[in-house]
Protein backbone atom coordinates (compact mmCIF):
# COMPACT_ATOMS: atom_id res chain seq x y z
CA UNK A 1 0.00 0.00 0.00
CA UNK A 2 1.02 3.28 -0.84
CA UNK A 3 -0.60 6.56 0.59
CA UNK A 4 -0.69 9.91 -1.37
CA UNK A 5 -1.28 12.94 -0.39
CA UNK A 6 -2.84 15.37 -2.46
CA UNK A 7 -5.28 18.39 -2.27
CA UNK A 8 -6.67 20.23 -5.04
CA UNK A 9 -6.07 23.48 -3.88
CA UNK A 10 -3.12 22.98 -4.79
CA UNK A 11 -4.22 24.26 -7.97
CA UNK A 12 -5.40 27.56 -7.03
CA UNK A 13 -1.58 28.66 -7.31
CA UNK A 14 -1.57 30.35 -10.53
CA UNK A 15 -0.07 32.45 -13.28
CA UNK A 16 -3.13 34.50 -14.33
CA UNK A 17 -3.31 35.51 -18.07
CA UNK A 18 0.60 34.35 -18.38
CA UNK A 19 1.42 30.95 -19.48
CA UNK A 20 4.16 29.13 -17.27
CA UNK A 21 5.55 25.66 -17.14
CA UNK A 22 4.78 25.41 -13.67
CA UNK A 23 1.06 25.62 -14.10
CA UNK A 24 -1.92 23.29 -12.56
CA UNK A 25 -2.22 21.49 -15.60
CA UNK A 26 1.21 19.38 -13.80
CA UNK A 27 -1.56 18.16 -10.92
CA UNK A 28 -3.96 17.53 -13.19
CA UNK A 29 -1.57 15.67 -15.61
CA UNK A 30 -0.30 13.53 -12.68
CA UNK A 31 -3.73 12.73 -11.51
CA UNK A 32 -5.00 11.36 -15.05
CA UNK A 33 -2.20 9.56 -15.30
CA UNK A 34 -2.64 7.90 -11.85
CA UNK A 35 -6.32 7.35 -12.90
CA UNK A 36 -4.88 5.78 -16.15
CA UNK A 37 -3.72 3.03 -13.89
CA UNK A 38 -5.91 2.69 -11.13
CA UNK A 39 -3.65 4.08 -9.17
CA UNK A 40 -6.05 6.47 -7.31
CA UNK A 41 -8.47 3.70 -6.65
CA UNK A 42 -5.90 1.19 -5.97
CA UNK A 43 -4.04 3.34 -3.22
CA UNK A 44 -4.75 5.45 -0.47
CA UNK A 45 -5.15 9.14 -1.03
CA UNK A 46 -5.44 11.54 1.64
CA UNK A 47 -6.96 15.18 1.60
CA UNK A 48 -4.78 18.00 3.84
CA UNK A 49 -7.09 18.28 6.78
CA UNK A 50 -5.50 21.53 8.54
CA UNK A 51 -3.21 24.32 7.61
CA UNK A 52 -0.44 25.48 9.64
CA UNK A 53 0.46 29.42 9.57
CA UNK A 54 3.56 28.72 11.78
CA UNK A 55 5.39 26.23 9.58
CA UNK A 56 7.05 28.53 7.00
CA UNK A 57 8.43 30.09 9.83
CA UNK A 58 10.56 26.64 10.60
CA UNK A 59 13.37 27.20 7.84
CA UNK A 60 12.60 30.74 6.11
CA UNK A 61 13.79 33.84 7.81
CA UNK A 62 10.64 35.93 8.94
CA UNK A 63 11.43 38.77 6.70
CA UNK A 64 10.75 36.29 3.60
CA UNK A 65 7.71 34.95 4.44
CA UNK A 66 5.98 38.22 5.50
CA UNK A 67 7.17 39.73 2.17
CA UNK A 68 5.60 36.54 0.31
CA UNK A 69 2.23 37.02 2.43
CA UNK A 70 2.29 40.70 1.39
CA UNK A 71 2.92 40.28 -2.06
CA UNK A 72 0.29 37.36 -2.36
CA UNK A 73 -2.37 39.33 -0.59
CA UNK A 74 -2.28 41.76 -3.79
CA UNK A 75 -2.81 39.60 -6.05
CA UNK A 76 -1.16 38.27 -9.13
CA UNK A 77 2.84 39.45 -9.33
CA UNK A 78 6.20 37.69 -10.88
CA UNK A 79 8.32 37.71 -7.90
CA UNK A 80 11.18 37.30 -9.79
CA UNK A 81 11.94 36.73 -13.29
CA UNK A 82 10.52 32.91 -12.86
CA UNK A 83 8.84 33.18 -10.39
CA UNK A 84 5.17 34.25 -9.57
CA UNK A 85 2.09 34.65 -6.84
CA UNK A 86 -1.59 35.18 -6.84
CA UNK A 87 -3.70 35.71 -4.11
CA UNK A 88 -3.98 32.26 -3.18
CA UNK A 89 0.21 31.64 -3.52
CA UNK A 90 0.76 32.45 0.48
CA UNK A 91 -2.23 29.85 1.62
CA UNK A 92 -1.57 27.36 -1.30
CA UNK A 93 2.26 27.13 -0.18
CA UNK A 94 1.73 26.97 3.75
CA UNK A 95 -1.08 24.09 2.97
CA UNK A 96 2.10 22.20 0.73
CA UNK A 97 4.64 22.60 4.30
CA UNK A 98 1.42 20.98 5.86
CA UNK A 99 0.77 18.16 3.57
CA UNK A 100 4.62 17.73 3.76
CA UNK A 101 4.72 17.27 7.47
CA UNK A 102 0.93 15.73 7.81
CA UNK A 103 2.66 12.76 6.01
CA UNK A 104 5.38 12.04 8.50
CA UNK A 105 2.39 10.71 10.71
CA UNK A 106 0.90 8.86 8.01
CA UNK A 107 3.57 7.30 7.52
CA UNK A 108 4.35 6.21 11.53
CA UNK A 109 0.56 5.32 11.68
CA UNK A 110 0.68 3.09 8.54
CA UNK A 111 4.20 1.98 8.20
CA UNK A 112 3.37 2.44 4.43
CA UNK A 113 5.59 4.79 2.01
CA UNK A 114 3.77 8.16 0.99
CA UNK A 115 4.17 10.14 -1.70
CA UNK A 116 3.31 14.19 -1.30
CA UNK A 117 1.78 15.56 -4.43
CA UNK A 118 2.26 19.20 -3.73
CA UNK A 119 2.78 22.05 -5.63
CA UNK A 120 4.53 24.82 -5.90
CA UNK A 121 7.64 22.88 -5.70
CA UNK A 122 10.24 23.53 -3.18
CA UNK A 123 13.91 22.43 -3.55
CA UNK A 124 14.85 26.39 -4.76
CA UNK A 125 13.66 28.21 -1.53
CA UNK A 126 16.35 28.68 0.79
CA UNK A 127 16.41 30.80 4.11
CA UNK A 128 15.67 34.12 2.82
CA UNK A 129 14.44 33.51 -0.83
CA UNK A 130 16.41 32.48 -3.73
CA UNK A 131 19.34 30.44 -2.23
CA UNK A 132 23.37 30.15 -2.50
CA UNK A 133 23.55 33.31 -4.98
CA UNK A 134 21.09 31.52 -7.53
CA UNK A 135 19.14 34.48 -9.61
CA UNK A 136 15.97 33.31 -8.53
CA UNK A 137 13.24 31.52 -6.58
CA UNK A 138 13.15 29.04 -9.99
CA UNK A 139 9.49 28.56 -9.48
CA UNK A 140 9.54 27.82 -5.62
CA UNK A 141 8.06 29.41 -2.34
CA UNK A 142 8.35 27.73 0.40
CA UNK A 143 11.01 24.87 0.59
CA UNK A 144 8.83 21.50 1.70
CA UNK A 145 10.93 18.85 1.81
CA UNK A 146 13.03 20.79 4.28
CA UNK A 147 10.23 21.56 6.50
CA UNK A 148 9.49 17.99 6.65
CA UNK A 149 13.37 16.90 7.35
CA UNK A 150 13.11 19.64 10.45
CA UNK A 151 9.97 17.89 11.77
CA UNK A 152 11.84 14.97 11.50
CA UNK A 153 15.01 16.27 13.23
CA UNK A 154 12.93 17.36 16.20
CA UNK A 155 11.20 14.07 16.17
CA UNK A 156 14.53 12.88 17.18
CA UNK A 157 15.75 11.19 14.04
CA UNK A 158 19.53 11.82 13.83
CA UNK A 159 20.65 10.68 9.99
CA UNK A 160 17.55 12.14 7.63
CA UNK A 161 18.79 10.99 4.18
CA UNK A 162 17.54 13.28 1.37
CA UNK A 163 17.74 12.29 -2.22
CA UNK A 164 17.26 15.25 -4.71
CA UNK A 165 16.52 13.77 -8.27
CA UNK A 166 15.02 16.85 -9.60
CA UNK A 167 17.06 17.67 -12.82
CA UNK A 168 17.87 20.95 -11.24
CA UNK A 169 20.16 21.48 -7.79
CA UNK A 170 18.37 21.65 -5.05
CA UNK A 171 19.70 25.01 -3.46
CA UNK A 172 17.43 25.44 -1.01
CA UNK A 173 17.29 22.61 0.43
CA UNK A 174 21.32 22.80 1.04
CA UNK A 175 21.63 25.99 1.93
CA UNK A 176 18.77 25.44 4.75
CA UNK A 177 20.96 22.26 5.98
CA UNK A 178 24.49 23.42 5.03
CA UNK A 179 25.63 23.14 8.37
CA UNK A 180 23.20 20.73 9.75
CA UNK A 181 25.50 17.13 10.25
CA UNK A 182 21.77 15.12 10.51
CA UNK A 183 20.58 15.74 6.84
CA UNK A 184 22.65 14.18 4.49
CA UNK A 185 21.65 15.45 1.06
CA UNK A 186 22.36 13.96 -1.75
CA UNK A 187 21.10 15.65 -5.69
CA UNK A 188 21.76 14.38 -8.79
CA UNK A 189 21.12 17.55 -11.07
CA UNK A 190 22.14 18.68 -14.95
CA UNK A 191 25.34 20.32 -14.67
CA UNK A 192 25.61 23.61 -16.32
CA UNK A 193 21.59 25.21 -15.64
CA UNK A 194 19.48 27.21 -13.36
CA UNK A 195 20.94 27.87 -10.13
CA UNK A 196 24.45 27.11 -11.29
CA UNK A 197 25.26 25.41 -7.88
CA UNK A 198 25.54 22.19 -6.28
CA UNK A 199 29.52 21.24 -7.79
CA UNK A 200 31.03 17.79 -5.81
CA UNK A 201 33.02 20.64 -4.11
CA UNK A 202 30.03 21.45 -2.14
CA UNK A 203 30.06 18.89 0.48
CA UNK A 204 29.12 21.31 3.40
CA UNK A 205 30.30 23.26 6.75
CA UNK A 206 31.54 23.32 10.28
CA UNK A 207 30.37 19.74 11.53
CA UNK A 208 28.12 19.01 8.85
CA UNK A 209 31.15 18.91 6.20
CA UNK A 210 30.70 15.80 3.98
CA UNK A 211 27.50 15.33 4.51
CA UNK A 212 26.39 17.44 1.26
CA UNK A 213 27.15 15.33 -1.80
CA UNK A 214 26.60 16.78 -5.49
CA UNK A 215 26.52 14.52 -8.17
CA UNK A 216 26.12 16.92 -11.28
CA UNK A 217 25.94 15.02 -14.37
CA UNK A 218 26.76 16.39 -18.02
CA UNK A 219 23.45 16.90 -20.81
CA UNK A 220 22.67 14.09 -22.70
CA UNK A 221 22.99 11.92 -19.48
CA UNK A 222 20.44 8.80 -19.51
CA UNK A 223 18.99 6.06 -18.29
CA UNK A 224 22.56 3.90 -18.25
CA UNK A 225 24.11 6.92 -16.48
CA UNK A 226 21.87 7.14 -13.99
CA UNK A 227 22.34 3.13 -13.44
CA UNK A 228 25.73 3.56 -13.44
CA UNK A 229 25.16 6.39 -10.09
CA UNK A 230 23.11 4.26 -8.60
CA UNK A 231 24.90 1.09 -8.36
CA UNK A 232 28.41 2.97 -7.75
CA UNK A 233 27.72 5.88 -5.71
CA UNK A 234 24.18 6.11 -4.47
CA UNK A 235 23.68 2.26 -3.03
CA UNK A 236 27.00 1.68 -1.31
CA UNK A 237 26.36 5.40 0.14
CA UNK A 238 23.10 5.19 1.70
CA UNK A 239 24.51 1.67 2.87
CA UNK A 240 27.11 3.68 4.58
CA UNK A 241 25.13 6.15 5.85
CA UNK A 242 22.75 4.04 7.85
CA UNK A 243 19.86 6.53 7.89
CA UNK A 244 17.16 6.30 9.75
CA UNK A 245 14.61 8.08 7.49
CA UNK A 246 14.95 8.40 3.77
CA UNK A 247 13.09 11.37 1.91
CA UNK A 248 13.21 12.05 -1.71
CA UNK A 249 12.51 15.15 -3.29
CA UNK A 250 10.55 14.09 -6.58
CA UNK A 251 11.42 15.55 -9.41
CA UNK A 252 10.47 14.59 -12.83
CA UNK A 253 12.23 17.31 -15.09
CA UNK A 254 15.48 14.73 -16.05
CA UNK A 255 12.96 12.96 -18.59
CA UNK A 256 13.55 13.01 -22.06
CA UNK A 257 10.18 15.19 -22.82
CA UNK A 258 11.67 18.04 -20.99
CA UNK A 259 11.75 21.20 -22.16
CA UNK A 260 13.48 22.54 -19.26
CA UNK A 261 16.74 20.65 -19.17
CA UNK A 262 18.56 18.25 -21.69
CA UNK A 263 18.83 14.77 -19.97
CA UNK A 264 17.65 11.58 -21.66
CA UNK A 265 16.10 9.39 -18.63
CA UNK A 266 13.17 7.50 -19.38
CA UNK A 267 10.19 6.25 -16.79
CA UNK A 268 12.29 3.40 -16.69
CA UNK A 269 14.61 4.95 -14.38
CA UNK A 270 12.15 6.23 -11.97
CA UNK A 271 11.28 2.33 -11.29
CA UNK A 272 14.44 1.43 -10.72
CA UNK A 273 15.54 4.41 -8.61
CA UNK A 274 12.43 4.13 -6.32
CA UNK A 275 12.89 0.48 -5.75
CA UNK A 276 16.42 0.64 -5.32
CA UNK A 277 14.97 3.34 -2.57
CA UNK A 278 12.22 1.45 -0.96
CA UNK A 279 14.76 -1.67 -0.87
CA UNK A 280 17.40 0.65 0.72
CA UNK A 281 14.52 1.65 2.85
CA UNK A 282 12.84 -1.45 4.23
CA UNK A 283 16.54 -3.15 4.90
CA UNK A 284 18.02 0.16 6.83
CA UNK A 285 15.13 2.15 8.06
CA UNK A 286 12.12 0.53 8.97
CA UNK A 287 10.44 1.26 5.65
CA UNK A 288 10.47 4.61 6.49
CA UNK A 289 10.43 6.77 3.27
CA UNK A 290 8.53 9.78 2.19
CA UNK A 291 9.01 11.15 -1.37
CA UNK A 292 7.59 14.70 -2.14
CA UNK A 293 7.15 15.88 -5.60
CA UNK A 294 9.33 18.94 -6.91
CA UNK A 295 9.78 20.15 -10.67
CA UNK A 296 8.49 18.17 -13.88
CA UNK A 297 6.94 20.23 -17.03
CA UNK A 298 6.18 17.49 -19.32
CA UNK A 299 5.44 13.70 -19.80
CA UNK A 300 8.00 13.02 -17.04
CA UNK A 301 5.13 12.89 -14.37
CA UNK A 302 2.82 11.24 -16.58
CA UNK A 303 5.23 8.33 -16.90
CA UNK A 304 7.47 8.97 -14.29
CA UNK A 305 5.38 8.95 -11.33
CA UNK A 306 2.85 5.82 -11.92
CA UNK A 307 6.09 4.02 -11.78
CA UNK A 308 7.28 5.49 -8.97
CA UNK A 309 4.43 4.01 -7.18
CA UNK A 310 4.69 1.15 -9.14
CA UNK A 311 7.61 0.51 -7.49
CA UNK A 312 7.02 1.63 -3.80
CA UNK A 313 3.79 -0.53 -4.39
CA UNK A 314 6.35 -3.89 -5.09
CA UNK A 315 4.55 -4.09 -8.80
CA UNK A 316 5.81 -4.28 -11.61
CA UNK A 317 6.34 -0.83 -13.91
CA UNK A 318 3.18 0.51 -15.62
CA UNK A 319 5.25 2.09 -17.99
CA UNK A 320 8.31 0.48 -19.86
CA UNK A 321 10.58 2.98 -21.83
CA UNK A 322 13.71 2.37 -23.24
CA UNK A 323 16.80 4.85 -23.49
CA UNK A 324 17.92 5.55 -27.39
CA UNK A 325 21.13 7.44 -27.03
CA UNK A 326 23.28 6.40 -23.77
CA UNK A 327 26.30 8.38 -22.00
CA UNK A 328 28.62 6.75 -19.66
CA UNK A 329 28.84 7.67 -16.25
CA UNK A 330 32.29 6.18 -15.24
CA UNK A 331 33.57 9.90 -15.21
CA UNK A 332 31.39 11.59 -12.94
CA UNK A 333 31.20 8.05 -10.95
CA UNK A 334 34.99 8.66 -10.39
CA UNK A 335 35.26 12.72 -9.81
CA UNK A 336 32.20 12.14 -7.00
CA UNK A 337 33.74 8.29 -5.01
CA UNK A 338 37.40 10.87 -4.54
CA UNK A 339 35.02 13.16 -2.65
CA UNK A 340 32.90 11.01 -1.11
CA UNK A 341 35.35 9.09 0.53
CA UNK A 342 36.57 11.44 2.35
CA UNK A 343 34.08 11.25 4.30
CA UNK A 344 32.52 7.69 4.02
CA UNK A 345 33.96 4.37 3.58
CA UNK A 346 32.64 3.44 0.24
CA UNK A 347 34.61 0.94 -2.16
ZN1 LIG B 1 13.70 20.93 -11.65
Amino acid sequence: MVIIVYDERFLRHYSEGYSHPEAPSRLINALESLKTYNILQKFKSVAVDRLDYELPYEVHERAYVNYIRELSSKGFHYVDGDTYVNRYTFEVATLALTASVMSYELREVSNNPVFVLVRPPGHHAGIRGSALGAPTLGFCIFNNIAVLAKRLINAGFKRVIIVDIDAHHGNGTQEIFMDVPEVIHIDIHQKGIYPGTGSIYEVGSGEAEGTKINIPVPSGSSDSTYKEILDEILEPLINCIKPDYMLISAGYDTHYSDPLTNLRVTATTYYNYFKKFYGLASRLCNSRLIAVLEGGYAEGIRSGLPNSIAALAGLEPYVNEVETSGISGKDIVSEVKKVVKKYWSIS
